[in-house]
């Protein structure tokens, strides 16, 4: 595989950040995570940083598409030109995806691939809703595999075991249709544009691999 820039879409439950790590090891590609660049940036004492948390914290607003461009530029300028890239969490909806193109033209790229894992509602609810962690100690455990009951305290620390709002399955279903609503129109237009590549993301994390790899090759 030449060098290429890549965009990772998937909904939640897609096991995007393991492929994201399979693709990284595998391939040599340059993970940018616009989420969690988002979340480093938002600790730093800058102008960007404080603009990120006005956003996040007094607007409870999503975070604008100015603020995805700044911090994409700020991560993909440390890139070295002959690096290929993976880029996850953006473009997240149509308006993003004039902004991405424009930072990667800027740079002397363009989008090569967009690798789509798809994953029903169903089955999104299905993967997710079984995540529960300790609230005390944060370890993460599965229901129906190492933890039975609500009921049982951490084997680690005691503590009381539980699930994150956005893991129950209404939690999950909402953020499903969010995905859908927000980033149906983006999935289309790669795939007018024939760059899109999809994957059925209701497999192991071994076949999905397996899948994006052979249609990267074709
Ligand atoms: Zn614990």
């Amino acid at each position: 595989m030449s060098i290429g820039n890549y965009i990772l879409l998937g909904p939640p439950g897609s096991g995007k950040s393991t492929q994201a790590e399979l693709l990284r090891k595998n391939l040599g590609l340059v993970h940018i995570d616009i989420g969690s660049e988002l979340r480093a940036a938002a600790e730093e004492d800058t102008p960007l940083g404080r603009e990120i948390n006005d956003t996040i914290h007094l607007k409870h607003s999503l975070t604008s598409d100015v603020i995805m461009r700044a911090v994409f530029e700020n991560v993909i300028k440390s890139v070295p030109p002959e690096k290929s890239i993976l880029l996850d969490g953006a473009p997240r909806r149509a308006s993003q995806i004039d902004e991405v193109e424009a930072v990667l033209r800027s740079f002397g790229r363009s989008i090569d691939k967009v690798i789509f894992i798809n994953l029903r509602e169903e089955q999104s609810v299905e993967r997710i809703s079984k995540r529960y962690l300790c609230f005390g100690c944060h370890r993460p455990y599965i229901l129906g595999k190492d933890v039975f009951s609500q009921e049982m305290p951490c084997s680690v620390c005691g503590g009381k075991i539980g699930q994150r709002k956005d893991d129950t399955p209404e939690g999950v279903r909402t953020r499903h249709q969010i995905f859908h609503t927000e980033t149906l129109p983006v999935i289309e237009y790669f795939a007018k544009n024939n760059l899109l590549l999809t994957v059925d993301g209701n497999q192991s994390a071994e076949k999905i691999f397996e899948d994006i790899k052979e249609q990267l090759d074709a």
